[in-house]
């Protein structure tokens, strides 16, 4: 089968609807984009399939919607200020900046050191050169990536403030709050899902690097000496997933197929329940639709670990046109982030449980919604006779039913507005009318609709309707009577 290109899905996104770059009218505006209205519902029905999965029907997390711009010595204390970075380098000749690291992968060179030093000896040694127009590249220079704002009236250095690279900060200073929410009790975790803005030197890849996208991220909290005392471990031990370790990756050994249980008691994981994160994020990512083939677990090398971090694993997925990419992190971030602020804000950020002094450790998995939501629409993406055909899981499609009068005319309309207005009230429907019914269903499969609801002669005769299923494009004939019950049926609800 022919591999999908990223233009072939860019295409499919502008066509139909659902992602666009933003500010086309001014020629765009690299790394914003604007969601549509098949998108915007995607998009929705994804971000609540994780809240379900992960806040709502669990019992230790709650929920955060917390500020994007918070009290600048947030990002002094979490260290962002100073070390949320990327190192940078500029073309000598036409002034072009690059992000170190992906100038040297995009060569086919893997980097198992990410110091200036080691980036520029690469750059130096293979001779890497402006993509834009073969000049000579300057050595690599920091570069912080949170975008500065002014809060007030007077623009002054004492107004700067951040925009927030990442939710957790959000709840490192609620920590008090959530711990007496949470009755003093280990362990339990905070969730939120939310807009961040990183200043990113290049943004490419569609939605892959943006500037301003949303992370879904949750902090749990644990007590360092119960790390390995995870009752919901048993609901991950046999999820299987290929693994690749920092000693594989070193070893230049292929990462190996494992279950979580045979990689945790093989000591791949910092603790239990970083460990059940990761099989528990794996999950997830299954339920809506991403193959465990496409999927693998990479731990980081202590080089790129970042300044918060004891281990960090990524979840990566398998692009046609990018190759193994991070869609979501699993960090140990120890109790480096409530250490820091207690000692920026004079809090005391630790919990007294049965008179035991107890400063909890967190597992962060972080998930971006766009890089999830790419590789979902990569998985989905198939073609059918030249057609494309998005198979989306039904549960997530944007809408679950089209209705559609055979005849552009009455009675067939009439009797398909009844219908239509039978079923809006239960389903995600939509009526369409126009065009030939061959292309309605072509727009419609390129959307991810699940069901097509026809109206042609025989209903006026005998009130029955074809349902046409999307992935089959077969069709079954069924009373207007049980269309209801039967849509129901194939939807699992
Ligand atoms: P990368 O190494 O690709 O820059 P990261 O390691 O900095 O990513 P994290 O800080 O772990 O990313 O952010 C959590 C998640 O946010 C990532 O797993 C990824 O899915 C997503 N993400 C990070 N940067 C971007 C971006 N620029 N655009 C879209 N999603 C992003």
């Amino acid at each position: 089968m022919k591999k999908l290109t990223l233009d072939e899905l860019v295409s499919l996104c502008k066509r139909r609807g659902i992602i666009f770059l933003t500010s086309e009218i001014y020629g765009g505006y690299a790394g914003f984009f604007d969601w549509g209205p098949v998108g915007v519902e995607l998009r929705k029905n994804v971000v609540d399939s994780w809240w379900n999965y992960f806040v709502r029907f669990r019992e230790d997390v709650y929920g955060l919607f917390g500020a994007i711009i918070m009290h600048p010595k947030v990002w002094e204390a979490s260290g962002h200020v100073d070390r949320f970075i990327d190192w940078l380098v500029e073309c000598k000749k036409c002034h072009a900046r690059y992000k170190a690291e992906e100038l040297i992968e995009e060569q086919g060179i893997e980097i198992t050191d990410y110091s200036p030093q080691n980036l520029e000896r690469i750059i130096r040694e293979h001779n890497i050169r402006c993509p834009n127009c073969g000049g000579e590249l300057s050595e690599p220079k920091k570069f912080n990536l949170m975008f500065e704002t002014y809060v007030g009236s007077v623009k002054s250095e004492e107004a700067i403030a951040y925009m927030r690279p990442e939710t957790a900060q959000g709840m490192f200073i609620n920590f008090k709050i959530y711990s007496v929410y949470a009755r003093n009790q280990l362990p339990f975790g905070i969730a939120q899902v939310g807009k961040v803005f990183r200043n990113e030197i290049a943004p490419r890849n569609f939605i892959f690097r943006c500037r301003e996208f949303e992370i879904a991220e949750i902090e749990y909290f644990i007590n360092p000496a119960e790390a390995n005392e995870c009752p919901y471990f048993s609901e991950v031990k046999n999820v299987t997933v290929k693994i690749w370790t920092k000693e594989m990756q070193k070893k230049e050994q292929e990462p190996k197929e494992m279950s979580i249980g045979e990689a945790y008691d093989e000591g791949v994981f910092s603790n239990m329940w970083h460990a059940y994160w990761v099989g528990e994020s794996l999950k997830w990512l299954n339920k809506i639709g991403l193959s465990m083939e496409n999927l693998r677990v990479r731990e980081h090398l202590e080089t790129e670990l970042a300044h918060y971090s004891a281990q960090t694993f990524d979840i990566e997925y398998n692009f046609p046109f990018l190759g193994w990419k991070e869609i979501e992190g699993i960090a140990n971030r120890t109790d480096y982030d409530l250490k820091r602020h207690a000692k920026f804000s004079g809090e005391k950020l630790y919990m007294v449980i049965n008179g035991e002094k107890i400063i909890p450790h967190v597992i962060e998995p972080s998930w971006g919604v766009e890089r999830v939501i790419l590789a979902l629409l990569t998985e989905a993406y198939s073609v059918k006779e030249n057609r494309v055909v998005l198979k989306i899981p039904y549960e997530l499609a944007p809408y679950k039913v089209g209705v559609y009068p055979l005849l552009k005319r009455e009675p067939f309309i009439k009797k398909a507005r009844e219908i239509f207005m039978q079923l809006k009230n239960d389903f995600e429907a939509f009526l369409d009318i126009s065009g030939s019914i061959g292309k309605r269903y072509a727009r419609a499969d390129e959307i991810g609709v699940p069901f097509g609801i026809t109206i042609d002669h025989q209903t006026l005769e005998d009130d029955t309707v074809t349902i046409r299923f999307r992935d089959t494009w077969e069709q079954i004939r069924v009373k207007t009577s049980e269309l209801k019950e039967t849509l129901n049926k194939y939807l699992n609800k």
